[in-house]
């Protein structure tokens, strides 16, 4: 069995759609995950915030925006009168359900209820267009089988358990139709992955299944060696190993949720990256199989915050290190960046919600600078065999740039630079020139 996972501009318009329908049915076992139409869930967005202003007509005039928007959509998909009239009532229910939300005091329950409402319209909308079609398949409710635990984690073991009791339901379907994104909570509430979460969805499925390969389809052809908005030449990454697409998710590649690569690691199940414009495009393959030495691909991180202690009292002591480290864990924010010299360490952030406590109390260790507006450039590759020459080829292009810290060594697989936001355009052309050759 494979999954599909579809993004919301695939799936954005009638016509995607369709297309849709078309690559799916190719006779193959698989579950289909969809994220919500594209822009819908920046609306459902747009109408919390409202809710929360407690706006309820800018909320209600937002819902009929969504709903014009989907009778448009569904009048364009579907063709035959019966299923279309049913499909127009279906959404109009969710949409329903959203309204009257309106009406009780905001909450964050009411917010995450909210949330839910795209990936279940679009995975209705889907179905019923498969079934005018006279194409069988399930629609799966994600909310049977995804859940997260007391820690906000997915529990992987009651995924595993009920998705797989879902499945046995139907021994003799093979095409399925799940909602990327939602789950319940602990407390059995409506919840979901987070932003982006459907591609977390798709991982966490194939690996309860343990699927033979999970399928990310976007608008791309793949994990790209540099970021296409920032820099002119960019080529499409052939094949990863999962660290390697860790590190590159994590770091600013846009097109992949972080999350998503560690169940399908955990089973060791292939990730492909493919694009819905251009099937036949090889597209990314991450997997376990070390695939090519050298360079693969820079990816930047905005937003960072680096902060420099430098203490006399750090010089041949011991123990100064962990009490730098316990005054970020006791404000509960996660270090990115280190790098160390005899008297002082330099580390980065990128939440700065507790930036001020942070530093008052680490002013009880020495004398701290703060240096906002700085970015992650991170290169990364294979440098674990004969590990000759990557560096001086990464600081040879960035001749011409200041860099502020540098970390190598930690894994084999990045070579992270801290340099100023203003600087990362010049410092992705110049390693898109001197280390990729583009
Ligand atoms: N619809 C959700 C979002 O826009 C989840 C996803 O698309 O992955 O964040
Ligand atoms: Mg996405």
């Amino acid at each position: 069995m494979i999954i599909q996972k579809f993004g919301g501009t695939s799936v954005g318009t009638p016509e995607r759609m369709q297309s849709i329908a078309e690559l799916i049915s190719d006779g193959e076992k698989k579950i289909v995950v969809f994220s919500a139409v594209s822009g819908t869930t920046n609306t459902l967005v747009d109408i919390c915030t409202a809710l929360h202003k407690k706006d309820a007509e800018e909320a209600l005039s937002l819902v009929g925006e969504l709903s014009k928007l989907y009778t448009n959509f569904i009048i364009k998909l579907i063709s035959k009168e019966e299923t279309k009239e049913e499909t127009l009532e279906i959404v109009d229910a969710y949409l329903n359900g959203i309204r009257s939300y309106a009406k009780k005091l905001f909450s964050p329950f009411i917010e995450r209820s909210i949330l839910a409402q795209g990936e279940l319209i679009s995975t209705n909308i889907f179905y019923q267009y498969l079934k005018s079609k006279g194409q069988k398949s399930v629609l799966l409710n994600a909310l049977d089988f995804m859940r997260t635990d007391n820690s906000g984690e997915p529990d992987q073991q009651f995924i595993e358990e009920n998705l797989q009791f879902e499945l046995s339901k139907y021994p003799k379907k093979d095409l399925f139709i799940c909602q990327g994104y939602i789950c319940r909570n602990a407390f059995g509430e409506l919840d979901n992955l987070k932003r982006g979460g459907s591609d977390y969805t798709a991982s966490l499925i194939g690996a309860a299944i343990k699927a033979d390969s999970i399928q990310i389809w976007t608008d791309i052809d793949g994990m790209h060696n540099n970021d296409p908005r920032i820099v002119e030449q960019t080529r499409p990454i052939q094949e990863l190993s999962f660290k390697e697409a860790a590190e590159l998710a994590y770091f600013g590649a846009k097109i992949l949720h972080p999350a998503s690569i560690r169940p399908a690691e955990e089973k060791n199940i292939p990730v492909w990256l493919k694009n819905t414009m251009e099937p036949s495009a090889h597209g990314t393959l991450i997997h376990s199989k070390s695939s090519a030495k050298g360079f693969k691909a820079v990816a930047a991180k905005d937003g960072i915050t680096a902060i420099k202690i430098r203490s006399g009292r750090m010089l041949m002591a011991y123990g100064f290190l962990r009490n730098v480290f316990e005054v970020f864990e006791r404000f509960k924010t996660p270090i990115d960046m280190i790098t160390t010299s005899e008297v002082a360490v330099s580390v980065t952030i990128d939440d700065l919600t507790n930036l001020e406590g942070i530093v008052n109390e680490l002013k009880d260790f020495g004398n701290v600078e703060v240096d906002e507006n700085q970015t992650i450039v991170c290169v990364v590759g294979d440098y674990s065999a004969e590990g000759k020459g990557y560096a001086s080829l990464i600081f040879n292009a960035l001749d011409e740039i200041p860099i502020r810290m540098i970390s190598y060594g930690g894994s084999n697989h990045n070579v992270s630079l801290l340099i100023q936001t203003e600087d990362k355009k010049a410092a992705l052309t110049a390693l898109n020139k001197g280390v990729f050759n583009l």
